[in-house]
């Protein structure tokens, strides 16, 4: 099964309107011509629009860093699947460990929201990923199936066949630490091995498994080059034009 690789750069909150835009502006030209890998931008809510102008017609996609189930409500400060798909969002990032960190964001919750999104037409971004304590305990296989039994709990095959899965582990993102290529790979296996279990053979292989945490050009490769991994969710490095298109190119 040939899977086409996604990098998706995660900006946080970072970046006015105004700055978004200019950045997706020089990163269509500083990735132009690389056309066997889907490039993915996620800027903050009040860029989306501005930056959705610009991306019109282009081989970038736009994500949104949350949402909200709802369609729409009585929800003061929330987002929801429906305006993200009218103003052009093909993908929504779900359960960050930032959101699970700060904002009490569930397994629970994430499972209302990819509902949601997928209802709407938007692919979930879905993350998990271990903490440093609980990889030195040993519990890095069981924290991670417990977050895809309950972030995909109940999902159509056909649709989680659609989703993207980020491997992030916590004490990976922001801290210039890398998981090594095979710690990546046998995390990344056994999620797809959970998906073929859980939803069928067919889902587990088109199902797309990034890794996410300290991605940058000179590790990309390595990474990407393992079996099971898709792509890469990027933080930092996703915040300049010439680490971001550095890690397109690596992967294309
Ligand atoms: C992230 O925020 O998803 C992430 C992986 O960050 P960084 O690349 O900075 O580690």
């Amino acid at each position: 099964m040939v899977r086409q690789p996604i990098i998706a750069g995660n900006w946080k909150m970072y970046k006015t309107p105004s700055e978004a835009v200019e950045f997706v502006r020089r990163l269509q030209e500083a990735s132009a011509g690389v056309d066997n890998v889907e490039i993915v931008v996620a800027p903050p809510f009040p860029a989306l629009v501005p930056v959705a102008g610009v991306l019109a017609g282009s081989f970038i996609g736009l994500a949104a860093q949350n949402m909200f189930w709802e369609a729409e409500g009585a929800f003061t400060g929330e987002v929801s699947p429906v305006m993200l798909a009218e103003i052009g969002c093909r993908y929504v990032i779900l359960g960050h460990s930032e959101r699970r960190q700060y904002f009490g964001e569930t397994d629970a919750n994430v499972n209302r929201k990819a509902w949601a999104a997928l209802d709407r037409g938007l692919v979930p971004i879905v993350c998990v990923g271990e903490s440093l304590d609980e990889r030195e305990a040993g519990r890095t296989e069981k924290v991670v199936t417990a977050q895809i039994q309950g972030c995909l709990a109940g999902l159509p095959a056909d649709a989680v066949a659609g989703l993207v899965i980020a491997y992030e582990p916590v004490w990976a993102i922001g801290t210039g630490r890398t998981a090594s290529p095979a710690d990546a790979q046998e995390v990344s296996a056994r999620i797809r091995a959970l998906v073929a279990e859980l939803f069928g053979r067919e889902a587990a292989d088109r199902v797309r498994i990034q890794y996410g945490g300290s991605v940058k050009p000179e590790n990309t490769r390595a990474l990407i080059s393992q079996p099971d991994i898709d792509g890469a969710l990027v933080g930092g490095a996703s915040l300049k034009v010439e680490s971001f298109a550095g890690i397109i190119r690596e992967t294309g």
